[in-house]
């Protein structure tokens, strides 16, 4: 798009995170996921009238952990408020949640996109209630409702317009899902609906004052689909705006199969939602202790990982962020090299490598996670180790890793069974080379003549008849020695 250089992209992101609590926000309710329909509710999250909410501490604590994560302002006292509307999905006629007052204000995330570090602003952190779910599968001539959901907390989480690119709403989204994974505080679930994004998108010409008129999109249910949906956005307004046309503000939905936006609503459909304080609950007000106490049992932070090992292991950047997209998988890793370690010669990089690389690798293609890995970080940790006392070299490595993955089996086990150990008897391999030379005569001339190019040839021939066994270290020194000579 020819237009594209004297745009610039405006985006700001709303995420709907659902805590991880054993209890609703205001009821003792489970909310556990899955269960059957309307299992979990009780008159307070079903809306019936004159019942009292009654507010779920543990909630606060995780809001306030993550506003602590984001660098933000701990609001000491914040308000609740009712968002009027009905929907068949909330059954008290009004949402509970926070307006004028939210507990977090200004907070900051940071992101790194093109090896660029950016600071993205937070503009708050509120709490509020989850809706029911409409079901309307396999249900003719009706809708049902299901209220399980309804009641589960919710932290809204808004960002300021600074994200100038889909790449950097997308680094942005991961970055802050693992904040909120390390904390614990959501399970971060796009596809489930644990960990929700509208995005908020904008165009404006380079170097204008005043930002664009802006579209909310929803119905944005991974990473990869909020990215195609600002990409197809940012194209839709430019080219409304270059064929004379004005963007209205208005909400559309995403449609992945179609690859394209839509009206939902504009802006004059827009509810009124005569927000009021919520009279039912009263002001939450904060002690310096109890947010101090939080701030006391914050876990390390994916930027303070990742900036730990690079210094400590000598990783890339790019390695490093691999590596501590989650709290269990940085574990596994320091597992794993502590276990090399451990067993003579350590190497931080070559176990990187095998660890987002080879593990990473299988574990996507099978479906699995970091947490049912077949292969643990002691048997990881024990092949690293072989590589690097030369008993296996790297591309038997890869053979063994394989046999790890299927069977769960030790490496040693399977090197020894297979026979698979690495051949540095240079005797032995001295045999092997010769077979090789005489069993080609021809090649051999050739290379004397000045065709050295067909050393790779002769090496590859003896790794062939030691089935790859033979150390190449030594193949290449003996190689060398018989045919320069
Ligand atoms: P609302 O109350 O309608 O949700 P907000 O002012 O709370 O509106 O903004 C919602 C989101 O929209 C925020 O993430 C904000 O950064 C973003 N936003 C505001 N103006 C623009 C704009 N011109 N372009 C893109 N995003 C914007
Ligand atoms: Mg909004
Ligand atoms: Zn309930």
């Amino acid at each position: 798009m020819s237009f594209d250089s004297e745009y610039q992209t405006v985006i700001g992101l709303e995420i709907h995170a659902q805590m991880r609590t054993r209890s609703k926000i205001f009821c003792g309710c489970p909310t556990t996921f899955g269960s059957e329909a309307n299992t979990q509710i009780c008159p307070v999250c079903s809306g019936f009238p004159g019942v009292l909410p009654v507010m779920n501490r543990e909630a606060v604590n995780m809001a306030i952990k993550t506003g602590l994560a984001i660098e933000g302002t701990i609001n000491m006292m914040s308000e609740f408020s009712r968002k009027n509307y009905f929907y068949p999905d909330l059954p008290s006629g009004y949402q509970i949640t926070q307006y004028d007052l939210p507990i977090v204000e200004h907070g900051r995330v940071s992101i790194t996109v093109d090896d660029q570090e950016k600071t993205i602003g937070v503009t708050r952190i509120h709490m509020e209630v989850d809706a029911g779910k409409n079901l309307h599968e396999g249900i003719v001539g009706a809708s049902w409702v299901d209220l399980n959901r309804t009641g589960v907390p919710l932290m809204e989480i808004v960002s300021e317009p600074d994200l100038r690119s889909s790449k950097e709403a997308g680094e942005y989204l991961k970055k802050l899902r693992a904040i909120v994974r390390y904390l614990e505080v959501c399970d971060g679930n796009m596809e489930e609906g644990s960990f929700r994004c509208d995005a908020n998108v904008s165009i404006n010409r380079k170097g204008a004052k005043e930002f664009g008129t802006r579209c909310e999109l929803k119905n944005l249910n991974s990473i990869r689909n909020v990215m195609r949906a600002i990409d197809f956005e940012v194209e839709r307004h430019i080219d409304v705006i270059e064929s004379g046309g004005k963007i209205i503000q208005e909400t559309r939905l995403w449609d992945a199969a179609k690859n394209e936006t839509r009206s939902m609503r504009s802006k004059e459909e827009a509810h009124d939602y005569r927000y009021f304080p919520e009279p039912d609950l009263p002001r939450l007000v904060l002690t310096d202790e109890r947010v101090q106490a939080l701030r006391d049992v914050l876990p390390e932070l994916p930027d303070a990982k990742k900036a730990r090992f690079q210094s400590e292991f000598g990783l890339s950047p790019y390695d490093a962020e691999v590596l501590t997209t989650s709290r269990r998988l940085a574990s596994y890793y320091e597992a794993t090299n502590q276990i090399v370690a451990e067993l003579g010669k350590s190497d931080p990089k070559i176990t990187a490598n095998w660890v987002s690389v080879e593990l990473l690798g299988l574990l996507n293609k099978e479906g699995h996670d970091i947490a049912d890995s077949p292969v643990s970080a002691k048997n990881l940790g024990m092949l690293v180790a072989r590589i690097l006392d030369n008993t296996i070299s790297g591309k038997i490595a890869k053979k063994v890793f394989g046999i790890m993955f299927e069977s769960g089996d030790d490496p040693d086990t399977i090197i020894d069974k297979q026979g698979l150990k690495q051949v540095t008897d240079s005797s032995a391999i001295e045999a092997e080379v010769d077979a090789v030379l005489a069993a080609h005569e021809g090649e051999v001339a050739k290379y004397k003549e000045g065709k050295t190019k067909l050393f790779g040839f002769f090496v590859g021939q003896v790794m062939k008849a030691t089935r790859g066994k033979a150390n190449p270290k030594v193949v290449n020194t003996i190689l060398k020695d018989k045919l320069n000579s």
